[in-house]
């Protein structure tokens, strides 16, 4: 089900121990081969395919597609907003989900830069609302393992407009994707433990634009492997872990 299309009068009818699912993305760079929606289309995408299983056993909120892209400012057509920003509007989102009586919310982030302000919105969330569940997932965490599998280049391969994220481009927009823009391996390494892969996190963390850890392409990670098969292997490894965490929710006292 989706929040915005049903009636005001619809609502009355809703169970509300349904889990309700809100993706928050990005409207940023994704080097000279991507749209700057990707990470946009890939959380709606995902979420496409899981509302195919669950039916009316999740209601999903419209996407908050504008999220937190500083480093990647550098890059024309990027847009941001400050931490503070998304703390108050995506936190003001959730308010409106429990006062209208759901107490199971996912946020479910498909961008990096999204992934440290999620946890503090998760902690002062949950903290205010004892009574709720709230969950923050981020799609290449929730399915870490399986994907690990599913790709094929070595350390940092998997990072931003990358073998990943143009193979889910390939198959869920190709019409986004310009195939001859597509390019090679790129990634500018730094001091050994602070070298970062999406899904081999690093040891520590190091700040660097993507300027800087893309040399300049906005490519960190090997797009030339990306097929829109590999696509549908990833889909199938989030979605199956998302209708789980989804599914458990409903599931619980
Ligand atoms: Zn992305």
């Amino acid at each position: 089900m989706r929040w915005e299309k049903l009636t005001t009068q619809e609502f009355a009818g809703i169970d509300r121990s349904t889990p309700v699912v809100l993706n928050v993305a990005a409207v940023e760079q994704h080097g000279p081969h991507l749209a700057l929606d990707t990470d946009v289309t890939i959380g709606g995408h995902f979420l496409d395919r899981a509302e195919e299983k669950l039916a009316d056993g999740v209601l999903i909120l419209p996407a908050v597609k504008v999220c937190c892209s500083e480093h990647h400012m550098e890059f024309a057509g990027t847009l941001s907003v400050r931490h503070e920003t998304f703390l108050a509007y995506v936190g003001d989102i959730l308010e409106s989900v429990v006062r209208h009586g759901f107490r199971n919310i996912v946020v479910f982030n498909s961008h990096g830069g999204n992934q440290a302000i999620g946890q503090v919105l998760l902690e002062q969330f949950g903290a205010r609302h004892r009574d709720c569940r709230v969950a923050f997932l981020t799609w290449w965490r929730l399915a870490g393992p399986e994907l690990e599998t599913i790709r094929e280049s070595g350390f940092s391969g998997v990072n931003h407009a990358c073998e990943f994220e143009t193979s889910l481009m390939l198959l869920a927009a190709p019409d986004d994707v310009r195939r001859e823009k597509i390019g090679a391996m790129s990634y500018v390494g730094t001091f050994g433990w602070a070298d970062a892969d999406m899904i081999r996190a690093s040891r520590g963390a190091l700040f660097r634009t993507m300027h800087a850890m893309s040399g300049g392409t906005g490519v960190v990670g090997d797009p030339s492997l990306g097929t829109a098969g590999k696509g549908e292997e990833i889909t199938q490894a989030v979605v199956d872990e998302l209708v789980e965490v989804v599914g458990s929710l409903s599931a619980a006292p």
